[in-house]
């Protein structure tokens, strides 16, 4: 008996029906066999925080729509992810589009009253960046009363850790220090990977080297591998940890569609290499316990290709999750 019942394939096509992520049950469809959910996937579809070009509102839709490719058995990890876990589409969260602020309050709220809040953690697609911080929220909500801070690994071209722009201080630059100053993450047991440059100045590093943020450049990556995320893994451990994925960390030759691109960037295969990296150097994969995967601009994409490895990214995120639940049994 699977986890997660989704149409079979070699019945009913994957271009049919409504594009749920990846074919999976709404909510409410989920049977009560399958009940507690292990993971609830939902849109946030905000783009008011946007610093450049708008349009990643309309990006959980476009992932939706490229996830009905994303087949649930992973080859590498040997385990098919519908029979491992228990997940759900929740649909998208109710929106302020006119304001950072109330948006992440509204965002926050329903997120926290998901179902199964003690076993069911929370994917949110994006959206722009912004959105990490009302998941963060109704993560920790979730956690309960008194929970640690999460470490947090970003995967990211840019730093977000900036006070403010126009001042905004809840836009898509701003979610972790918001975050840190909230208590939902501990800044010393944060890694950013992937960032580039150019920056606006050098003050742009101020926040990261005050509070002991992990830095790892893509030329660092380039240069070192992925040895800084290996020793960031084993310092936090079994942590519980937040995964944050901002999709312009991939180069815009495989990733045109989002607002900020950045250029020499990884290759998607490189990130999707990185993902299946994390937990080499533990033998076990971090302990996710929430996540997104942000900054998809379905109207600069070509022919869906950033939707698409944005959904085969939250697939990998799921599968990691995955893999050490089964490691645990
Ligand atoms: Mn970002
Ligand atoms: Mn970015």
């Amino acid at each position: 008996m699977p986890r997660t019942i989704t149409p079979d394939s070699r019945r009913s096509p994957r271009f049919s029906g409504i594009s749920t992520f990846a074919r999976f049950p709404l909510l409410d469809q989920v049977k009560p066999e399958c009940r507690p959910l292990d993971w609830i996937i939902y849109g946030i579809p905000f783009d008011g925080g946007t610093t450049y070009r708008p349009g990643a509102r309309f990006g959980p839709r476009a992932i939706r729509e490229e996830s009905q490719y994303v087949k649930p058995f992973h080859l590498e990890y040997g385990l098919s992810l519908t029979e491992a876990l228990s997940i759900a589409d929740g649909a998208d969260a109710p929106v302020r589009p006119y304001d950072c602020r109330e948006n992440a309050q509204s965002a926050g709220e329903f997120g926290a009253s998901l179902p199964d809040a003690k076993t069911a953690r929370l994917l949110a697609l994006g959206g722009d960046h912004s959105i990490a911080l009302p998941n963060l929220r109704a993560t920790h909500q979730r956690r309960g009363k008194g929970a640690r801070p999460l470490a947090l690994i970003h995967i990211d071209a840019h730093f977000d850790t900036i006070d403010q722009v126009w001042d905004e201080k809840y836009g898509h630059a701003s979610p972790f220090i918001r975050a840190a100053e909230e208590g939902l993450i501990d800044p010393a047991r944060m890694i950013s990977i992937g960032i580039r440059g150019p920056l606006t100045s050098s003050q742009d590093l101020d926040y990261s080297k005050k509070h002991g943020v992990t830095l790892v450049t893509t030329d660092g990556l380039r240069k070192d591998g992925l040895r800084a995320m290996d020793s960031f893994a084993k310092r936090i451990g079994e942590d519980e940890v937040y995964l944050s994925f901002d999709i312009d960390v991939v180069d815009p030759a495989f990733a045109p569609g989002t607002g900020t691109p950045c250029i020499g960037g990884l290759s998607s295969a490189e990130v999707i290499g990185l993902l299946r990296h994390l937990g080499a150097a533990t033998g076990r994969p971090p302990n996710i316990v929430g996540a997104d995967v942000v900054e998809v601009l379905p109207d600069r994409d070509v022919g869906g290709i950033t939707a698409l490895l944005a959904a085969h990214v939250a697939f990998e995120i799921l599968c990691l999750s995955a893999l050490r639940t089964r490691q645990a049994t």
